[in-house]
């Protein structure tokens, strides 16, 4: 089962990983200097992140009251949706 003290320190790192996510979220998203106003969302047909202005996605809720955003893909013109938390 390997030597106990390691496993602890694992699951300690673990749980600081956590805590910068909880924390820091935008830490994650390109070395937290990003700007507010942009927000990034997935294109699935160029299969890569865009960066759009606040201003470009509209905020839709669904049929179920889940907030989302709806955007266009300003490089190949592709519907984007994205989930909000
Ligand atoms: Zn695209």
């Amino acid at each position: 089962m390997g030597v106990p003290g390691k496993m602890g320190r694992e699951r300690a790192r673990a749980f600081n990983s956590f805590f910068v996510i909880k924390l820091f979220p935008e830490a994650l998203k390109g070395g937290g200097r990003r700007r507010s106003d942009l927000i990034e969302m997935f294109c699935l047909r160029c299969r890569e992140k865009v960066q759009l202005d606040e201003k470009d996605v509209s905020k839709e809720t669904t049929a179920k009251g889940r907030p989302m955003l709806r955007a266009k893909c300003p490089k190949c013109g592709a519907k984007m949706t994205k989930f909000v938390k």
